[in-house]
This record gives structure tokens, sequence and C-alpha cells, in this order.
């Protein structure tokens, strides 16, 4: 059985979700809004992942889409590290992961999309690593400072034109900045070359 009913559910916490709700609002939508997603954060920017957050020149509250006092002032319900498992569309119902049973009058799904995980030798081990969420991008930060050894791939007109390894050397901010910038060229690579997409400048 329900537990509540809501007019407007918006099932994830990505940008989708977060500009629908402000669309709801700005087009006078006046019923009941409930965000729902399974990160820890509220709507944030993911392209700044791999751009400023990752090389430690934004905030975490900086990526976020609208400020924490955005959503309360808006009357947005936000209930974030919270999956949707169910959704029954005939009876407008969702299930969360708290177990919890949502109805609602109308429902956004907009789950967005997961990593491509490799699919190879050596894909197991715990030095590779993904990039989608905040939590990846500190986890690659983290690694970057205590890597012992960093590769360096150069592009030039989308081509890789050389390729370096150097040890690190230290946890300066400078040297810091080489690995990160390394890590974006690199994700820059497998960005064009993997899965065939072109980088954002
Ligand atoms: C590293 C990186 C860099 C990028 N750079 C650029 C760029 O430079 N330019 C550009 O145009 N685009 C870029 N993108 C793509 C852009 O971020 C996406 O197009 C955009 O985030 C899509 O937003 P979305 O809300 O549809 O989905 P998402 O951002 O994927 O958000 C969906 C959310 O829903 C949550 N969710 C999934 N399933 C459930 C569930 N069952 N219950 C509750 N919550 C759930 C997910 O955890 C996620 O938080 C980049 C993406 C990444 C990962």
């Amino acid at each position: 059985m329900p537990t509540r009913k809501v007019d407007y559910l918006l099932i994830g916490g990505g940008l989708a979700s977060g500009n629908c709700a402000r669309w709801l609002r700005e087009e006078g939508a006046d019923g009941e809004v409930v965000v729902i997603g399974r990160e820890p954060d509220p709507p944030y920017n993911r392209p700044e992942c791999s751009k400023g957050y990752l090389r430690g020149e934004e905030s975490r509250e900086e990526t976020y889409f609208r400020p924490n006092d955005f959503w309360e002032q808006q009357r947005i319900e936000l209930l974030t590290r919270t999956s949707v498992s169910a959704v029954d569309v005939q009876a407008r119902t969702a299930t969360l992961s708290s177990k919890e049973e949502i109805e609602f009058d109308k429902a956004l799904i907009a789950t967005g999309a997961n990593v491509r995980r490799l699919n190879v030798d050596g894909c197991q081990l715990d030095q590779i690593h993904y990039l989608r969420t905040l939590g990846n991008a500190d986890t690659i930060r983290t690694a970057a400072e205590e890597a012992q050894q960093v590769v360096d791939i150069l592009k030039k007109e989308g081509r890789v034109v050389d390729v370096h390894y150097y040890p690190n050397e230290g946890h300066g901010f400078v040297k810091r900045e080489n690995q990160i910038d390394s890590i974006r060229r690199t994700i820059a690579w497998f960005d064009q070359y993997l899965m065939g997409k072109t980088p954002a400048p």
C-alpha cells in the first residue's frame, strides 16, 4: 500500500530531474514535487567530474546545479541516497530502496546512463578507475596523489603523439596538477578513441 501520494515524482537525481523540477515551478506547477536520486549529492553538473572538480579548482558545492537552499525554497523534496527499485505504471506507484511505496500523478524517469565497464584481462585491478560521479572523481584524485608512476599521453589534432612515463616524486601542488592534467588527457584520449566521441573543450 502506498504510504503517500505526490503530484510529480522525478526518478533520478541528475540534471534532467533537476531541470524538470525547476521548470515545473517556473511554469507555475503548484503540486508536490519529489526528486529521488541514489547518489549522496543533490543534482550536480556531472561534466565537472572530469573538469574543474577533478582538477581541484571547484568545490563540491560549486558543481551543484542549484545551491542547497533552492530546493526548500521551491518546495521540492529531494531524497538522496535513495533508489527506485520498481515502478508500476498501471497503479502509478514507485517502490523505493527504503521499501516506501509512493503513489504519483505524473512521473519522469531520468535515470541517465551507467559507465561502460572494460571486459579485458586486468580489468578487475584496483588501479582501473571509472569516472561518472563526484565520488569517482575523489577516488581518482586520491589515486593520482598516491601514484608511484604517472603516464602522460599527449595528443595533437586528435592523435596521440607522445607517451611519457615518469615517477611521482612528490605530492606538491604543481606535481599534482601535472598528474591531473595527465589524467584529463588520458580521459580525452579514451573518449575519442574508445568511445568514438569528441571530447568537449
Ligand atoms: C565525466 C563526464 C564528463 C562529461 N562531460 C560532458 C561535457 O563536457 N559536455 C556535455 O554535454 N556532457 C558531458 N557529460 C554528459 C552529461 O553529464 C550527461 O549528458 C548528463 O549528466 C545527463 O543527465 P541526466 O540527468 O540525464 O543523467 P545522469 O547525469 O546520469 O543522472 C541520472 C541520475 O539518476 C540516478 N539513478 C539511476 N538509477 C536510479 C534509480 N533507479 N533510482 C534513483 N536514482 C537513480 C543516477 O545515480 C544519477 O545520479 C559528461 C559525463 C561524464 C560522466
